[in-house]
């Protein structure tokens, strides 16, 4: 079917937190949209999140914060534990949103999907499921898109929040490298021991681990494994491996230890990265989230630009009168923060690699203070 839509319409390709929440930031601002998700409903993998102290701000402007804290964990320290498992320090993050408030969440995947979801809907926000783009033109002021189903549609905008193996970016001709690092990380849901109200981060001989509550009920255990190829591992050995590999951590690991049990609580990801060096839009049609930048995923910061990217793209947006004005400042404001994040990300996964890892937390903390500048 054949659709004209037009001025202050838009095609969002991706119904993650990037094309969520970028859906919702355009609504406030008088923007009409749609979204075009690949997947089925209630796809997203059962693993955690850390809504960091950028993160909860930025969900705050869209007023998605409290959702996100009561459905989630609301904590403000992070409690690092030495080699040797005694304690190394807490460090107690700034409470951006006020002293009331806690400085982060963490939150299960389906849950902050089902928060942003809601969110979008309320706002008039049509997700259809199953659909992409199948092609682009630009014709005049409009973007015409063919969606994988046949359906065509001429918007204003068009936002390629597609993620890191975006087929948006490729339709558009952004050029792309992504690298993967050699390194896997591991996360897997547990009941939250009682101690565990804030993050704790156990340093290991040969890397970090740690525990982050995402419910009075929950928290997941985080891992990077060093020095691995791209091979799959058979799920079912998912929960065996990973309590191998948590075997040798100090302290209170050892109590986790027997919490890792299913083999479909426990999620393996390789670590890749990639940054859009060139442009990120073509004429009215540009990319975000991990589609435009995705750091690896130990800097726990991927969400916060996505749902800083939405933000920034809807305000600048309101500003310009011309779309192609208003994605220009976008980029040009969001290119230096997210540029930094990849790169220090890079950096901290080969500290990991050359066993240094002592010596990333100093970046990992530059990071949280860049990201807690405002956007
Ligand atoms: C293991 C792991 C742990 C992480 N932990 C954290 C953390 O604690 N804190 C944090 O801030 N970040 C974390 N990140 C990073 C964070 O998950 C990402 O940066 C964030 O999800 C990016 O959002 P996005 O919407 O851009 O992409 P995605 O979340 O990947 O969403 C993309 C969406 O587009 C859909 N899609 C894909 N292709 C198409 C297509 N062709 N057509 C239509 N739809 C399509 C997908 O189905 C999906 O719904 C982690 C990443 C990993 C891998």
């Amino acid at each position: 079917m054949d659709s004209d839509r037009g001025a202050r319409t838009a095609l969002i390709v991706g119904a993650g937190v990037a094309g969520l929440t970028a859906a919702t930031a355009l609504a406030r601002e008088g923007w009409r949209g749609e979204i075009a998700e690949v997947g089925p409903p209630d796809a997203t993998s059962g693993w955690g999140l850390c809504l960091t102290v950028p993160s909860l701000r930025a969900l705050d402007e869209l007023g998605l914060a409290d959702a996100c804290l009561a459905e989630g964990y609301g904590m403000s320290t992070i409690t690092h534990v030495d080699v040797r498992g005694e304690p190394a320090g807490t460090v107690r993050l700034p409470r951006l949103l006020g002293a009331r408030r806690p400085a982060m969440a963490g939150i299960a995947r389906p849950v902050l999907h089902r928060v942003l979801y809601a969110e979008a809907e309320r706002r008039g926000v049509v997700v259809r499921h199953g659909v992409t783009a199948a092609a682009v033109d630009q014709e005049r002021e409009l973007v015409r898109v063919r969606l994988s189903d046949g359906a065509v549609r001429r918007v204003a905008l068009l936002v390629g929040a597609d993620g890191i193996r975006s087929s948006t970016r490729r339709l558009l001709r952004l050029a792309s490298s992504r690298a993967f690092h050699g390194q896997m990380v591991w996360r897997a849901l547990v009941p939250r021991p009682r101690w565990a109200t804030g993050i704790h981060q156990f340093a290991g001989a040969t890397g970090t681990a740690g525990l982050v509550p995402v419910s009075d009920r929950q928290a997941y255990v985080f891992l990077t494994e060093n020095g691995v190829g791209l091979g799959a591992l058979p799920d079912a050995e998912f929960a065996s491996r990973l309590r191998n590999l948590l075997g040798p951590f100090p302290g209170r690991v050892a109590e986790i230890l027997p919490l890792i049990s299913a083999p479909e609580a426990v999620v393996r990801r390789p670590v890749v990265t990639h940054f859009l060096e060139g442009a990120w839009n073509r004429g009215a049609a540009v990319v975000i989230g991990d589609a435009a930048h995705a750091p690896a995923p130990q800097m726990a910061s991927g969400a916060a630009l996505a749902v800083e990217d939405g933000l920034v793209l809807a305000r600048e947006l309101g500003r310009h009168d011309s779309v192609g004005a208003g994605l220009r400042a976008f980029v040009h404001r969001r290119r230096r923060r997210c540029r930094t994040l990849v790169e220090t990300s890079v950096t901290i996964v080969a500290l990991e690699q050359a066993r240094r890892h002592h010596e990333a937390y100093p970046l990992v903390d530059s990071c949280h203070r860049l990201m807690a500048e405002p956007v």
